[in-house]
């Protein structure tokens, strides 16, 4: 690694652990592969360009890296977990599939791309790393002028605590024990101001809401209260 460190080395290696399931929709991340269509259609049913350039920061095994691609994306993704890296070359190369994989951190290709992407993406990995702010910062730089940004994350608040982390991992097993650690969920005022400071204005909110009995997830609108997606875009 270069002079950047803003990762945490037991969640690199929490995810080089389960690099080999990411793609066993029965496996430990098949919530992902639940509500990867919803997510998708957050992300593309705002664009106006249809082949945009994006960059998917923390893209793991390339669940939503090859849907985006699917949908006519040329998509880079980036990862610090190598094995989950090469899982997700060695999946789109089966599919068929380019994608540019390369395991580096969203700082490093900030640097060195800066203002060279369309949509950048960012799902389920800011509550992982020690400084979020610095992981948004990175996004906005990697983003053209005009670029659209969009995240996705769990509140910090006593329902997100419930549902998500006791709930999700304890009680209807959605993700493996351990996957997340309250004090480092993020609040939606918390995402805003990162994005605020770097030049990315808000452009909306939305969620998944899970029902145990269907066993299915919806998109709501304002019940941020335990995970959501959000929405921006640069200036
Ligand atoms: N975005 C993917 C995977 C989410 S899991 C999806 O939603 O399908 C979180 C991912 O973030 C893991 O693959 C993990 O290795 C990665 N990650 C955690 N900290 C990171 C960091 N500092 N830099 C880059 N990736 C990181």
């Amino acid at each position: 690694m270069s002079e950047f460190t803003n990762f945490d080395t037991q969640e690199i290696d929490k995810f080089d652990n389960v690099a080999d399931v990411w793609w066993n929709p029965k496996g430990e991340m098949g919530t992902l592969h639940v509500i990867n269509p919803l997510r998708t259609n957050f992300i593309t049913e705002r664009l106006e360009n249809h082949a945009p350039r994006v960059l998917d920061v923390g893209c793991g095994g390339g669940i939503l890296s090859e849907a985006l691609a699917r949908a006519g994306a040329q998509v880079t993704g980036i990862d610090l977990s190598q094995a989950s890296i090469e899982a997700a070359k060695r999946h789109a190369q089966a599919e068929g599939l380019e994608i540019d994989y390369r395991c580096v951190s969203a700082e490093e290709i900030a640097a060195s791309q800066p203002e060279s992407f369309d949509v950048v993406t960012c799902m389920e990995m800011l509550e992982h790393v020690p400084e979020p702010g610095k992981v948004v910062a990175a996004c906005a730089r990697a983003l053209k002028p005009g670029g659209q940004a969009f995240f996705s994350t769990i509140n910090r608040t006593p329902k997100a605590f419930l549902f998500a982390i006791v709930g999700g991992e304890y009680i209807l097993r959605l993700l493996p024990r351990g996957t997340h650690t309250y004090a480092k969920l993020i609040r939606p005022s918390e995402l805003k101001a990162w994005n605020a400071e770097n030049g990315l204005d808000f452009v909306r909110l939305a969620s998944l809401m899970y029902n145990p009995f269907t066993r299915k997830f919806k998109v709501a609108h304002n019940k941020e209260d335990v995970n959501y997606m959000a929405h921006f875009a640069k200036k």
